[in-house]
């Protein structure tokens, strides 16, 4: 595996158990079918409980039966999943960082304890319920509410529409995001909507060219009624949907780093075998710059996921340095997943080979988790103090 300036050195035994194990499950458990269920539109939902009983879902939490591992770990394991499939990861992350994390960060010790353990073990499955059909990388304009079901009741009402949400149609619980429309302030609160609620439905979206290994639907909400106490008590405001975001993008950032160095060993390997003008084009310097600028840039790309692991364990971490990392390493992956599939040739664009499935991946992790446009504007912000979002 490509770790040209040995980062594997500075992993400590955990780590690399950790990484062995994702790479065991991977190539054992996942990798033989993963471009079938990918032409196929499909998720192995079978390897759900699997996954939880390994400990993939935020195991870098504490308490409530997760092990609280190392955040190095949390990104090896990250990029471990994502060099076999974006949907894997995307799988791992929604679970983790968008529907585990705000239940560990601002729920209720209810919450938590009827919540986390199911979903850490797999058992029960999450989504999260951000974007709108109208309102996509300005969350801030959505228009979902919630409202008292009446003066004497403490519940609430729920009407909206989500769109474009990772297992929405598999979840058993989604974290829905909705305006509060009983206080002055029309606060966003966060709510857990169990998805067997009357007035809940969540249509497939079919059709995807991209990230088609992973289910993906929409969250409608016709007059759902949810008791007080599955609104997320300590947080209001979009505080709440865009630091589990921050999460996310930390893994986004170490997992494409995986499905570029994926795509860096299918081509070298590919360009050692394949024979033209009578010998391996492994041998023509077109070739080999390719494979040069590859590795440079997906070895630069770890040195960044690896700073932040560090930044991340001493509560350095900023937003915007997520935002750098998850902007720089995708546009890498994207790009040098097209360079591999060039090196392939004809071959390229089967799915017999990597490349091309994580190319068309690429272009879902590139846009969702903040658009590359919408990373630049808050790096841009972050460097002159103006922001240019509107
Ligand atoms: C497969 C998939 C899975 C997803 N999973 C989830 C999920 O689980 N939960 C969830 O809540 N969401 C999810 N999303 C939604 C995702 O986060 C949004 O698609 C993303 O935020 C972009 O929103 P949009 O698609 O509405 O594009 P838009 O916001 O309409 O943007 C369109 C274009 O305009 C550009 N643009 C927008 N504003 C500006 C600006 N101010 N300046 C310059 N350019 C701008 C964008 O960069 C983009 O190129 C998912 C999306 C996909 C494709």
């Amino acid at each position: 595996m490509l770790d040209y300036v040995d980062l594997e050195a500075d992993l400590s035994a955990e780590e690399r158990m950790i990484r062995e194990t994702a790479r065991e499950f991977v190539e054992d458990r996942v990798a033989p079918d993963i471009a079938e269920h990918w032409l196929d539109g499909t998720f192995p939902t079978d390897l759900i409980p699997e996954m939880g009983e390994i400990g993939f879902y935020a195991p870098n939490l504490d308490g409530y039966g997760l092990p609280g591992v190392s955040e190095t770990a949390y990104g090896v394991l990250m990029q471990e999943l994502e060099a076999c499939d974006s949907g894997l990861r995307s799988m791992a992350s929604v679970q983790g960082a968008l529907v585990m994390y705000p239940i560990f960060a601002y729920g209720s010790e209810a919450q938590k304890d009827e919540w986390l353990p199911k979903l850490g073990t797999g058992e029960a499955v999450g989504c999260f319920g951000l974007t709108e059909p109208q309102h996509g990388s300005n969350p801030t304009g959505m228009e979902t509410y919630a409202e008292r079901a009446g003066h004497a009741s403490d519940d609430y009402v729920l009407n909206g529409s989500k769109t474009w949400i990772t297992n929405s149609p598999i979840a058993d619980v989604a974290v829905v995001w909705a305006r509060d429309r009983s206080t002055a302030e029309q606060s966003v609160r966060g709510f857990l909507v169990e998805t067997n609620r009357d007035g809940v439905s969540t249509n497939k979206i079919g059709e995807k060219l991209s990230l088609r290994a992973s289910i993906t639907g929409e969250i409608g909400l016709n007059d759902v009624h949810v008791p007080a106490e599955n609104v997320l008590p300590d947080v209001e405001g979009m505080k709440g949907p865009l630091s589990c975001l921050t999460q996310a993008r930390y893994g986004i950032a170490w997992g494409a780093v995986g499905a570029a160095r994926n795509c860096f060993e299918t081509a070298c390997q590919y360009a050692r075998d394949r024979e033209q003008f009578g010998g391996p084009i492994a041998r023509f310097q077109l070739q080999q710059e390719k494979l040069a600028e590859m590795a440079t840039q997906i070895t630069l790309a770890q040195l960044l996921a690896h700073r932040l692991a560090s930044l991340k364990e001493r509560g350095d971490l900023r937003p915007q340095h997520v935002s750098m990392a998850k902007r720089n390493n995708v546009r890498m992956a994207r790009e040098q997943s097209r360079i591999a599939r060039e090196i392939l040739g004809g071959n390229g664009i089967t799915a017999d080979y990597s490349p091309m499935r994580h190319l068309a991946n690429m272009e879902t992790v590139y846009t969702y988790e903040g658009t590359h446009d919408i990373h630049s504007l808050i790096l841009g912000q972050d460097l002159t103090g103006i922001a240019a979002f509107d």
